[in-house]
């Protein structure tokens, strides 16, 4: 069967990694999840103390960016790959919501985007892969076979959040926290200068904020299906 390229975009917490991770273990392609490298860069910024609440020092960051590398390690039991920085495994530290809260700034830095895409697009050069984040369709694989826009109500993402976030066992973590969180995303990501989140024209758009893991799964996987034998 022909391999493809599947992008996957759309605002946090839309569901993009639970579809991505089903369609690459049923079709046998690579997932990469994009927003887990940034998530990375933001956390080497913030240990080196070049980001916190109050400031960010841009300049300090972009001048350590030829210090940062990411790989990807497939984990068998969990079934998806995990995030290394610096030859560490940080698949857990990523996602606090102490990163959640400073990744969007480090996001709109064109040299750390510049760096990204670059690594994302060698990852996909044979295709066979799904991947996911905010530029995919438009930026990062402008020709995918297939692409995805995700959304669902700010509320809804927000509570799938939470929930995820008690499951880790995070302490101090309010919905309303997390709902802040959600929509500051959603500002600053759909509103940055370079690669800003926005549907690409020939994107399929999935509101799943009443759709179960199923039906969106078999609605996608029939779309993917006719694609590939065209
Ligand atoms: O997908 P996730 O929510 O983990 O992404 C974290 C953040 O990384 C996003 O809010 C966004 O700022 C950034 N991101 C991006 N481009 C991507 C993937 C993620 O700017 N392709």
């Amino acid at each position: 069967m022909k391999k493809i390229i599947i992008a996957i975009d759309g605002f946090s917490s839309t569901g993009k990694s639970t579809l991505a991770k089903q369609l690459a273990k049923k079709l046998q392609y690579v997932y990469v999840d994009t927003g887990a490298m940034y998530r990375a860069v933001t956390l080497y910024a913030m240990r080196n103390g070049f980001i916190n609440a109050s400031q960010f020092d841009k300049k300090k960051l972009i001048s350590d960016l030829n210090k940062i590398k990411l790989h990807f390690v497939f984990n068998e039991s969990k079934g998806f790959a995990e995030v290394f920085l610096n030859n560490e495994n940080v698949e857990n530290e990523i996602r606090t919501l102490e990163v959640s809260q400073m990744v969007s700034q480090v996001s709109t830095i064109s040299e750390v985007r510049k760096k990204l895409v670059e690594q994302q697009q060698a990852l996909g050069k044979d295709k066979g892969i799904v991947m996911d984040g905010r530029d995919i369709g438009t930026v990062v694989f402008p020709n995918a076979d297939v692409k995805f826009y995700m959304t669902a109500s700010a509320d809804k993402r927000a509570k799938r959040r939470y929930k995820e976030l008690l499951d880790r066992g995070d302490s101090g973590i309010t919905y309303e926290r997390v709902l802040k969180n959600v929509e500051s995303r959603d500002y600053i990501d759909s509103t940055r200068l370079d690669s800003p989140l926005t549907k690409a024209e020939d994107a399929i758009e999935i509101d799943n904020s009443n759709m179960g893991l199923e039906e969106q799964f078999d609605r996608v996987y029939s779309l993917i299906v006719s694609r590939i034998k065209d």
